[in-house]
């Protein structure tokens, strides 16, 4: 994209309104702007990360054999009343009538769709496991929206659900969806530790909160700090394997991490003083396992192996897309911007070209940026080069390639990777292969 004709709208000044460093930045950098209290609309940038890390999450959905399906998000009110959900949600759930006066409402989240449609459909047991995912918008009518995109009101959620025969099934299931968050995660570039979570009625331990640590993250965690550096991904697993998901999920439970409303003092004494952690995080992923809650309400069975009804156990699988974007930023920034992971980045690099005019320049420029329009953004303003500097470090790029006249007559550029502020001088190829192998 060229920056002359892009619309990335950025910003000097700091927005007076917005509290934490992540709503700042993605206001500056010109990647969203509020609509309506806690409703964003996506600007080009902003989408694309949106689109990145959408990407990866489905990848990683499937690549543990969960299948995509879409879900509208006006729901009608009949289904929850048959869950028995309508009136206990509450006033977060927006409520709407058609010209029918039909009571319809948006999705806040979607069990009651999902159960029904798969419901109707599934006869045996041999039909399961299966695990069905979206990727689509919600809305919750927050109390407080703040923060930007990380308690909004509508909002992009990855949310799946796992049918399976029996608790053993459904405990797989739980184990497989761990493993695909832990990789989305690391595809991602950000740390999001599992944390023992909630799991109000239910109870048992199958219900984990992911989350990055950042100081304005809305919940305390307690944490092992063995956490801060272990590779869960180190030993290959097969998930068709019971046994190794079972290894998996044990090394990574055997490290201790609860948020506040779980923390138990009596484990904590069992870490070592030295080891102990005690933060705050942001909630970027939340898996839950619930058993035959809605397929019994729901009144929803298949044939069992003896052929008598059972109702399929299942668990919920949700990952906060949205609030993904500014949870990333508050885990990676510095005063000057965004340092985007790579995965991440709405361009992989920016081309800053220093004298606009300049045959040598342009030509250079034009060159490279042929090479992958797609990837690179053209700076070809005529600002001054401290501008430019500027908003690159702004927004976030996670290299910079640098053409100035001296260089640019020996077909030399230099380039700068965001992340470390390392500057390399490079030919023009060199510059290509580093940027578009990282
Ligand atoms: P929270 O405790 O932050 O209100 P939740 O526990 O109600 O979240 P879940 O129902 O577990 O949320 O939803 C799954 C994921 O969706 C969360 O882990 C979070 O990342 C994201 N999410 C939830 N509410 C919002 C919101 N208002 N704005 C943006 N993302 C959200
Ligand atoms: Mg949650």
């Amino acid at each position: 994209m060229r920056l002359s004709r892009s619309f990335l709208p950025t910003l000097k000044e700091t927005p007076s309104d917005a509290q934490i460093v992540s709503h700042r930045l993605m206001l500056r950098a010109g990647l969203v702007r509020q609509t309506a209290s806690g409703i964003y609309t996506w600007l080009p940038a902003g989408l694309k990360v949106l689109r990145n890390i959408a990407n990866i999450v489905r990848e990683e959905q499937d690549r543990v054999g969960a299948q995509e399906v879409l879900m509208a998000t006006i729901q009608s009110a009949d289904l929850w009343k048959r869950s028995g959900r309508y009136d206990a949600y509450g006033p977060e759930m927006l409520r709407i009538k058609d010209r029918h006066e039909r009571e319809l409402l948006f999705g806040p989240t979607n069990e009651e769709v999902i159960t029904d449609v798969v419901g109707q459909e599934l006869k045996s047991y041999k039909e399961l496991p299966q695990v069905l995912y979206q990727i689509q918008w919600k809305f919750r009518d927050e109390i407080r929206p703040r923060f930007g995109v990380m308690r909004g009101r509508e909002f992009y959620m990855k949310d799946g659900y796992g049918f399976d025969i029996d608790y053993k099934g459904a405990v797989d299931t739980y184990r497989k969806m761990m493993l695909s968050y832990l990789r989305t995660f690391q595809r991602l570039g950000v740390r999001a530790v599992p944390m023992v979570a909630d799991t109000g009625p239910i109870g048992g331990d199958l219900s984990h909160e992911f989350l990055i640590l950042a100081p304005t993250g809305e919940s305390g965690v307690f944490y092992d700090g063995a956490l801060d550096t272990l590779d869960w991904l180190a030993d290959p697993v097969d998930v068709d394997k019971s046994e190794d998901l079972e290894k998996f999920f044990n090394n990574v439970s055997s490290y201790y991490a609860a948020t506040d409303e779980k923390h138990d003092d009596k484990a904590w004494e069992s870490v070592p003083v030295e080891r102990r952690r005690e933060g705050r995080g942001i909630e970027v992923a939340h898996i839950f396992y619930f058993g035959t809650k809605y397929t019994k309400s729901m009144d929803i069975t298949v044939a069992g192996p003896d052929g008598a009804p059972v109702h399929p156990e299942m668990g919920s699988y949700g990952i906060g897309v949205s609030r993904l974007v500014g949870a990333i930023i508050e885990a990676s920034h510095d005063e000057a911007g965004i340092i985007w992971p790579d995965n991440v980045a709405p361009f992989k690099a920016v081309i800053l070209n220093l004298k606009v005019g300049d045959e040598t320049c342009d030509t250079l420029c034009e060159a490279l940026y042929a090479k992958a329009p797609e990837r690179f953004l053209y700076d070809d303003r005529s600002d001054r080069a401290g501008a430019k500097f500027a908003d690159a470090d702004l927004m976030g790029h996670p290299w910079q390639i640098i053409v100035g006249p001296r260089g640019a007559k020996e077909g030399k550029v230099e380039l700068k990777r965001r992340a470390t502020g390392e500057r390399f001088e490079l030919t023009v190829n060199e510059a290509l292969t580093k940027v578009l192998s990282a």
